[in-house]
């Protein structure tokens, strides 16, 4: 298959409807100042370690697991409004694609988000290169990848 590096636009179907946990969320998450985490989610190994990391992250202050799906299809929302808001987005992607942080930098600039590859964090000697599916790697090795993605991203945060 072909490669490129054009950017291309992504035609999203509009709705009226918000999620209402997601307008109680965003709204007191802006009002609390915290700072959204999200990941990419890749329904394989590698989105499904970044997803478990950035739930980790989400549980230590001043950070909170956001809803990337709002974010990226409500414009109107709270959830998108409290991105917009927030001093930065973190973004957990499962690999070099880097999938969120391509869509999400779109949203609220370059400078307000900082985006890590999980897989480069726990990939070492190329070990899961080839994984597809989560149940591939036993869920406490999957556990404790996840805690290394997320103590690495908090350590860098922190700086
Ligand atoms: S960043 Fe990697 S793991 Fe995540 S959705 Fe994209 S291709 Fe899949």
């Amino acid at each position: 298959m072909g490669r490129s590096e054009l950017n291309f636009n992504l035609e999203v179907q509009g709705m009226k409807a918000v999620c209402p946990l997601g307008e109680v969320i965003g709204a007191k998450m802006i009002a609390e100042n915290k700072i959204p985490v999200i990941s990419c989610e890749g329904g394989c190994f590698r989105g499904e370690i970044a997803r478990m990391a950035a739930h980790l992250v989400g549980k230590q202050e001043p950070f909170m697991r956001g809803c990337h799906g709002e974010m990226f299809t409500a414009p109107t929302s709270a959830m998108t409004d409290w991105a917009k808001k927030a001093e930065k987005v973190v973004v957990i992607d499962g690999c070099f694609m880097k999938c969120h942080g391509r869509v999400m930098i779109n949203i609220i600039g370059k400078e307000n988000m900082i985006q890590f590859d999980a897989l480069r964090i726990y990939n070492k000697g190329n070990k899961y290169t080839d994984i597809m599916l989560y149940d591939e790697v036993s869920e406490e090795e999957r556990k404790q990848l996840a805690q290394q993605v997320a103590d690495k991203v908090l350590s860098e945060l922190s700086t």
